[in-house]
């Protein structure tokens, strides 16, 4: 036998052991002999990532105990004791494994150096475990697993039996750099990571390291659970929703989701005037040209939670101004129709008794010659006054044709008629397609319409046949009437009447 067997690599010894004493051996010794030297080989797959999961591990182990066990039934005394021991111990025992030392190994595949990496990180951490040189730190407080949620602050805490060491922070077998949200915090024995916005990446297992100490745990970054921030609200500027109007409804949240269905009184929104939609953590609901149904309970419904308010359409705001609007023109019509109506009404009263007055006065005049006539016509009527003084001569009949006119021969009883109605004109400019000359002695009506400015006034009977125009014409064009109404001021161009008079012809 040769002496060195125990450093011999465990496939060899198997190797050895089938060839020289497989007929020594029972098939079970065999079996277990060939079950070690399998599982030899495997190992060499696992070197490849230094990794071995639990599962797998513990079947393989089942066997591998099994051919053990079977491998030592034979060993007697101590040596069997000593054997079962070390079988137990190699599952039982607490195997702590640092980073370190995995990265140690990561850099050979070779099995036979791993196996020599662990026992010696194995047998220094005992010498240091018994603190034998008292020079290495360990954790005395070590990292908790811990559980935050996203956009939250945390901190991993631990604390190491000396004070002012440096300590690297690894996730994940990754060095942990400081950045913005990230920052390393150190003060005496204590050791802290502290990260001011957790994310979603930044779960994993943490692992404060000082030296050949080590402590891990577990960081667990989870979503929020959804909240309200801000309840589901009409955010239209108006708050007084509208027939018609573009509505907006708003809620906000503390998180990031698509998951939302909004509901009108109960039912799932699907509607074209309806458009859901949300940026960041707003959600909003647009009711495009909002109908009466539209009415009722709004609802946003992210599953576990949900936010409400209720919508009351009112009419249309605009046609509601229209209406008032029309009303308030209508009113003003119907004022000035009155005005007219009253207007006319008082003109009406007033002028058939100045008419009367003023017809009185010129025949008054006239009957003291003695004469009267009937039969004289405009076509050849020559007025009483020269020609040379005619204040307009040319309008008036001293200056038309034909020349053959005459006075009236009665006296000169129409010829002088014609004159006192000029005077009377405030603009000596009466109107004669208004009257019947004929009726001049007997009608006043017949003189009054010669002071109205626009034709068709004639064969007049009383104010009443006479339109409130007509009326306004005759007190602006005579005189006389405008010496009845005393203090009065016509001038024909910017007084009262004359404003009246071209407001009724605007219209
Ligand atoms: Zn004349
Ligand atoms: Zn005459």
């Amino acid at each position: 036998m040769n002496t060195k067997i125990d450093s011999w690599d465990t496939r060899l010894l198997c190797v050895v052991t089938l060839v020289l004493f497989e007929s020594y051996l029972d098939s079970s010794e065999i079996q277990a002999v060939t079950c070690i030297s399998e599982q030899r080989k495997d190992l060499d797959n696992y070197a490849q990532s230094a990794s071995l999961n639990y599962e797998t591990f513990q079947r393989k182990w089942d066997e591998l105990h099994a051919a053990l066990l079977e491998l030592i039934k034979d060993i007697e005394g101590k040596a069997k004791f000593e054997c079962t021991q070390m079988i137990h111990s190699f599952k039982l025992e607490n195997i702590s494994v640092n980073l370190e030392l995995i990265n140690r190994m990561k850099q050979t595949k070779d099995v036979s150096f791993h196996v020599q990496m662990a026992i010696q990180d194995k047998v220094v951490r005992k010498i240091h475990g018994d603190n034998q040189y008292g020079h290495e730190p360990v954790f005395t407080e070590k990292l908790k697993y811990t559980l935050v949620y996203i956009n939250e602050p945390t901190i991993l805490a631990c604390k190491l039996s000396m004070p002012d060491k440096s300590v690297t922070w690894r996730h994940d077998n990754k060095k942990v750099e400081e950045t913005e949200t990230v920052k390393f915090v150190d003060k005496k024995c204590n050791h802290w990571l502290a990260i001011s916005q957790a994310h979603s990446t930044d779960t994993g297992h943490y692992s404060c390291s000082c030296g050949k100490s080590s402590t891990t745990a577990f960081l667990q970054v989870l979503e929020n659970p959804l909240k309200i921030t801000e309840d589901l609200h009409v955010a239209t500027k108006d708050k007084d929703v509208r027939e018609n109007m573009d509505i907006i409804l708003c809620c906000k949240i503390n998180l990031h989701t698509n998951k939302v269905i909004w509901r009108h009184n109960g039912k799932e929104i699907k509607c074209d005037r309806h458009h859901a939609s949300f940026r960041q953590q707003e959600h909003q609901l647009t009711i495009q040209n909002a109908k009466f149904e539209d009415d009722g309970k709004y609802m946003i419904d992210f599953g576990a939670v949900t936010s409400c308010t209720t919508l009351y359409i009112k009419g249309n705001l605009n046609l509601l101004l229209k209406n008032q609007l029309a009303e308030d023109l209508y009113k003003n019509w119907v004022r000035g129709a009155l005005g007219l109506k009253y207007l006319k009404l008082g003109l009406e009263a007033f002028s058939d008794n100045i008419v009367e007055n003023h017809h009185s006065k010129i025949l008054t005049t006239l009957l003291s010659t003695g004469n009267t006539c009937a039969k004289c016509s405009l076509e050849f009527l020559l007025p009483l006054h020269k020609k040379e003084h005619c204040p307009k001569p040319s309008k008036c009949l001293c200056s038309k044709q034909p020349r053959k006119r005459n006075k009236c021969p009665n006296g000169g009883f129409c010829s002088k008629f014609y004159d006192l109605i000029l005077w009377d004109h405030r603009f000596k400019d009466p109107l004669l397609t208004n009257t019947n000359i004929q009726k001049w002695s007997s009608d006043p009506w017949s003189v009054a319409t010669c002071y109205i400015s626009t034709p068709g006034y004639e064969d007049r009977k009383s104010a009443k046949e006479v339109d409130c125009a007509g009326l306004l014409s005759i007190f602006i064009n005579n005189i006389f009437f405008h010496r009845s109404l005393g203090d009065v001021e016509i001038d024909g161009e910017t007084d009262l009447f004359k404003k009246v008079h071209v407001n009724i012809q605007l219209r």
